[in-house]
């Protein structure tokens, strides 16, 4: 059982070896469930419990990795979601919305503005709405 990614083993030192860890696994563990067993905090300051206590039998350790899950910018836009240049100027023809966008139209993120599907909906409604205008007009 397992992969690459997760790797399973039935002690703290196996999984260690296995999942090529640096850190000394046994001691870790075993510092912090004396600190979880007196409610003391962690080294992040995380107040720990009784409850927090890590124990086998069987061990688990995944590997994580950082993701973008927002980017809180994007390109300008004005109300009509037409892009815009450096200078603020519309740029025929291309429109944005969504997260490319900043969510909102009119440069949502530079307002402070965190995102949420909605906005990005209407967003794209009224791009596709206006770049459909803007074919059916040439
Ligand atoms: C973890 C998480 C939780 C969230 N929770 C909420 C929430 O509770 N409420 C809320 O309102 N919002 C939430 N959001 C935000 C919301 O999901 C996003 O803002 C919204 O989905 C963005 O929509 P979008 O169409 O702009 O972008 P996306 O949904 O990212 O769509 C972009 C699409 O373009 C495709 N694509 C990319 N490159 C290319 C290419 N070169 N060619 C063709 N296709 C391409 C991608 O595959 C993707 O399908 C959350 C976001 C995340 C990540």
């Amino acid at each position: 059982m397992g992969s690459a990614d997760v790797v399973y083993a039935s002690s703290l030192k196996d999984l260690q070896n296995q999942s090529g860890i640096a850190a000394d696994l046994v001691d870790e563990v075993t510092t912090f469930n004396a600190n979880a067993e007196l409610s003391l905090t962690d080294e992040f300051g995380r107040v720990l419990g009784p409850g927090d206590v890590i124990e086998g039998p069987e061990w688990l350790a995944a590997r994580l990795r950082p993701g973008l899950a927002k980017n809180f910018g994007g390109v300008w836009t004005d109300m009509q979601a037409h892009v815009l240049d450096e200078y603020g100027q519309v740029i025929p023809g291309l429109y944005a919305a969504g997260e490319v966008a900043g969510m909102i139209p009119g440069g949502g993120s530079g307002t402070g503005f965190s995102g949420s599907s909605s906005a990005c909906y209407y967003g794209g409604r009224l791009a596709g709405a206006n770049a459909a205008a803007d074919a059916t007009a040439e």
